[in-house]
């Protein structure tokens, strides 16, 4: 039955997907296609906007022509990835630079030896880092003939990924953005809640190029006609480790929610007063509703199930991710490899763009299958940088609530509950960000009354305890520090 449900969008970095939601919380069909992506240089990532629009509206409308019209749209995407257009064609001034991208890391290092980074954090809750999306913003206004003539002109739109959608599906009439996307930029204030004269300048970012920022449920506009028939309210929008914080349910002070998918996030509610880490976290919007913020702290991790693709894609380990469980299980080593993916640089809590990745420990029999158990470790093992921090900031943490594509992996979730010494807890729905998208647009065309009805739709699968010993958790703890203190940059 048509309007009986709603569609959710999760544009991620790997691919588009569109899934039903019906109003218990429930995912019916999903439609998935995978997202080229491009890396034109060493640590560049880039995106086709047009993939990303074509794939997102092929994926919408296999969904639609299945199962009718929605009740209304919901979209939660890759966060700080840029996109710049042209307000009259919406023809993009260059590909998407994705939140991965550290081309613009000399920028960012500058504007720290300027002594810029105190005003930054204290305004925005982020570091000066290239992961965000203000210096990319700035690359293209910088590469590409004409684009800042044409900015000061009015003539530029910017914006995250859901901004940019939101525009094409509205036929170009809405340039709006909400306030979880908004807070991944360094260019929005997150305690006056707006864009920032200060910042836009340091940054060398028009203001006029910047969308409306609303709240995460709100009316963000209507789908132009023709696209999926007759118009669909856009009812929903977060960045997609916000939306997983709702999806989550993680809505009471003290919750952790961890994605694992390309990059891994971590984010500790922290409720309606912003705090501020004193060990290299970021503090952001957790979710946006009737224009109050609920902040949390958020570890950031770039690669995750990156290095599990890598694995796959250029050392052919495997065909198939799945398959990881059953050779990380196979391996008869005791953790003497140590796999550190500094791909990108390390993010939370090191922030070093330039560490790359480096395998530790090799000899005459290191098979795949240690390399592969290495990488799985590798996640559980910066977790734990992630959670010492938090710890440090917040108070203790007993549970974490998990989801994402890595944790179909049972030997991951188990290796987490040992590493980290807690409960992992793996939800029935482990699409919780798409589903976070689902409840926000619910809740404005009056399917929940509060975030706490929608609560109910998030039930635990399953419950990893920790099984290791202490001894052999220390140790493994400490290859794990001394590998990564040497693929670091420099002294700290
Ligand atoms: P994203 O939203 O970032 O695109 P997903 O949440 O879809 O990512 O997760 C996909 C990632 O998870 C890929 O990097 C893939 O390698 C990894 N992955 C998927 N299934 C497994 C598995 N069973 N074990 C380990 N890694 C997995």
């Amino acid at each position: 039955m048509a309007e009986d449900y709603i569609l959710a969008f999760d544009q991620g970095t790997t691919s588009a997907r569109a899934i039903e939601f019906d109003r218990w919380g429930a995912p019916g069909m999903v439609a998935q296609y995978d997202l080229p992506q491009h890396y034109p240089d060493d640590g560049w990532v880039e995106h086709d906007p047009a993939d990303i629009w074509r794939l997102t509206v092929k994926a919408g409308q296999d969904i639609i022509a299945a199962r009718g019209r929605p009740a209304a749209i919901g979209i939660t995407n890759q966060r700080e990835t840029v996109i710049l257009w042209d307000r009259t064609t919406g023809e993009p001034l260059h590909r998407a630079i994705v939140w991965q991208d550290r081309r613009t890391a000399a920028t960012t290092a500058d504007l720290r030896r300027d002594g810029a980074e105190a005003m930054v954090t204290s305004k925005t809750g982020l570091l000066l880092d290239p992961y965000f999306s203000a210096t990319k913003i700035a690359w293209i206004l910088d590469h590409i003939p004409g684009a800042r003539d044409k900015a000061a002109a009015g003539q530029v739109l910017a914006g995250t990924v859901d901004s940019f959608l939101i525009w094409h599906l509205t036929g170009g009439t809405a340039h709006v953005t909400d306030a979880t996307n908004a807070a991944r930029t360094l260019l929005f204030d997150v305690d006056r809640q707006t864009w920032d004269e200060e910042l836009c300048a340091l940054f060398r970012v028009p203001m006029a190029c910047l969308p409306n920022v609303q709240d995460c449920a709100a009316c963000f506009g209507t789908t132009a006609a023709g696209i999926f028939g007759d118009p669909i309210l856009i009812g929903g929008v977060a960045g997609d480790q916000h939306a997983a914080m709702v999806g989550q349910a993680a809505f009471a002070v003290g919750e952790v929610k961890s994605t694992y998918g390309t990059g891994c996030f971590a984010l500790i509610n922290t409720g309606t007063r912003r705090q501020e880490s004193s060990h290299r976290l970021l503090s952001t919007i957790a979710y946006r509703l009737d224009g109050q913020p609920t902040y949390a702290l958020e570890g950031s991790i770039f690669v995750a199930g990156a290095a599990i693709q890598w694995l796959r894609d250029n050392l052919h380990f495997f065909e198939d991710a799945k398959e990881t469980a059953r050779l990380a299980a196979a391996s008869t080593e005791e953790g003497r490899v140590v796999f550190v993916p500094a791909f990108t640089g390390l993010g939370a809590p090191y922030w070093d763009p330039h560490a790359r990745g480096a395998i530790f420990g090799l000899t005459r029999d290191t098979q795949p299958a240690d390399i592969t158990r290495a990488a799985l470790e590798a996640v559980a093992f910066q977790t734990a940088d992630l959670l010492r921090a938090m710890r440090a900031d917040a108070g203790d943490i007993t549970r974490i609530k998990v989801d994402g594509g890595m944790v179909a992996n049972d030997w991951l979730c188990q290796r987490l509950a040992d590493i980290l010494d807690l409960e992992i807890d793996r939800p029935i729905v482990t699409e919780t960000t798409a589903q976070g998208a689902a409840v926000l647009a619910g809740l404005t065309v009056g399917w929940y009354s509060s975030l706490d009805e929608a609560a109910d739709a998030r039930r635990t699968e399953a419950v990893f305890g920790p099984k290791m010993r202490a001894e052999d958790r220390t140790a493994a703890s400490a290859r794990w520090q001394d590998a990564v203190s040497r693929v670091l940059s420099g002294p700290r």
